[in-house]
């Protein structure tokens, strides 16, 4: 046997993504899921070998053959992905949500007391002050009260001109007193193309390859449809022309590029048409789990499919909340069930003010924590919370939410302490984790990882 040194395939710091699961065979080896990424550390004398960290920093040995070096992922917009906390001890309706200034060359230029007014997303009528401090964005809402405006409730403005000029003088309470404004723009200018950017990061598609067959589904954005690249079967997310929708997609595809894991819905790539954009996403055959549960009912979704559906949710929302990824619209209908019956989380890249409107009537009240609902408070407790509404579809069978009470009046109750009663035969555990979610303080509500040690617990001593 040889002892010289075989350089492997892969350089140090290589980002690499695992084509299979590897469970290791020694305590040296270092164990990865199916799509798990992970970081080349060095070689080691044998080829077939070497010396990985994964996303949690644990280090060991993984065989190459496993993985393949990953496309790079794709950053449009790097504040979508990663909300930073902020923590605002004056203001509580401070948002706590940096989707504003949004794009690369602003991102850069986030001097301190950079600002802009805006409507507000979740109150319509309402505006939000978005202000720049040590590169963070930082929201507040402005409330219209008694005609006049206020943010703290304690100095009141005729006009947002009188409340900005207030601010400009002196920060009052604001994270930085107000500089420099920022002109409203119609539209998101990416410093970037992005379809350079796809293309350079290896994520284009060729449009030839693709062969598009059944609409299978509708979607926000447009028609899904039923494709074949490569000799697999493939969802396609048609976008009907390239304007808002098209920044929207790109978005989401541009999160997609960063994240993998096995109970998400993996991105394939995209295709760049003269008009429009199409979205390769691994295809689902079972479709999403609320209309899995209702066409199949009680009689053939069995416990441990329904424990199977809450583990692999779970999972994957913990992989979401382990990159510190919000998803804002967890629910059923955003949970595709694949050939071989895992579930995975979709349309996590759609994290965006556009999808989530209270106005719009699509704003999905009977998931969102009441936090949320009011003050935008979104994070990985709220999308707890949803996870909770989604464990009680579960066990109902898809059945929607609150069945007796009209959706104006869910928020109401909800805040005055109501909370849905366990479904019929749903285990006591599951009742229990249902019930820490839906704690009033986000704070008390579990993570996504300790839901999940409790769910596998269940799921072991669930039989079929
Ligand atoms: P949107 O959230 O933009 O409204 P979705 O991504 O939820 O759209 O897709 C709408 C419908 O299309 C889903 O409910 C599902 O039936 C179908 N669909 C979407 N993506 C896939 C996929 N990857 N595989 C199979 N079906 C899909
Ligand atoms: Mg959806």
């Amino acid at each position: 046997m040889s002892h010289t040194t075989v350089r492997g395939p892969f350089a140090p710091d290589t980002e690499v993504v695992a084509s299979y699961a590897f469970s290791g065979t020694s305590p040296e080896d270092l164990p990865f899921s199916k799509l798990e990424r992970l970081t080349i550390v060095r070689a080691t004398n044998d080829a077939n070998w070497v010396k990985a960290r994964n996303r949690d920093g644990m280090e060991g040995m993984i065989p190459t053959s496993y993985v393949t070096e990953s496309r790079k992922e794709v950053k449009l917009n790097t504040m979508a992905s990663k909300p930073p906390t902020v923590i605002n001890f004056k203001f509580p309706h401070v948002l706590n949500y940096s989707r504003l200034f949004h794009s690369e060359a602003t991102h850069r230029r986030r001097e301190d007391g950079l600002f802009l007014v805006r409507e507000s997303t979740n109150f319509p009528g309402d505006y939000t002050l978005c202000v720049c401090f040590e590169r963070k964005v930082e929201h507040y809402r402005v409330i219209y009260k008694d005609n006049k405006l206020t943010i703290d409730e304690e100095e009141f403005f005729d006009h947002l001109t009188k409340l900005v000029e207030h601010y400009e003088q002196d920060a009052d309470g604001l994270c930085t007193q107000l500089k420099r404004s920022v002109p409203k723009q119609g539209r998101r200018e990416y410093s970037v193309d992005p379809e350079k950017a796809f293309k350079a990061a290896g994520w284009s598609i060729n449009r030839q390859e693709l062969k598009l067959l059944d609409s299978i589904g509708k979607g926000e954005f447009g028609d899904v449809l039923l494709g074949e690249w490569q000799g697999q079967k493939v969802a396609v997310k048609r976008l009907k022309d390239s304007s808002r929708a098209a920044q929207g997609i790109l978005e989401e595809a541009s999160l997609m590029t960063s994240l993998k894991h096995n109970n998400l819905v993996n991105l394939l790539g995209l295709v760049f048409e003269d008009s429009c954009i199409l979205l390769v996403t691994e295809f689902m055959s079972k479709g999403s789990l609320v209309d899995y549960l209702r066409s199949r009912g009680r009689f053939h979704v069995s416990k441990r499919d329904q424990i199977n559906f809450a583990c692999d949710t779970c999972s994957g929302m913990a992989y979401l909340e382990s990159q510190k990824v919000v998803h804002r619209d967890l629910a059923a209908r955003n949970v595709l069930i694949s050939e071989e019956g895992v579930a995975k989380v979709c349309d996590f890249g759609l994290a965006h003010e556009m999808n989530l409107k209270l106005d719009g009537g699509k704003f999905p009240i009977k998931w969102t924590a009441p936090e949320a609902l009011r003050h935008s408070k979104f994070s990985n407790k709220s999308d707890m919370w949803s996870f909770g509404i989604l464990l009680w579809e579960i066990y109902s069978f898809g059945r929607v939410p609150y069945p007796r009470i009209p959706l104006a009046d869910v928020m109401k109750h909800v805040e005055k302490g109501y909370r849905m009663e366990a479904p019929d035969l749903c285990p006591p555990e599951v009742y229990q984790l249902m019930k820490d979610s839906w704690n009033e303080n986000c704070n008390r509500r579990p993570t996504f990882h300790e839901a999940y040690k409790r769910l596998s617990q269940l799921r072991q001593s669930t039989l079929a």
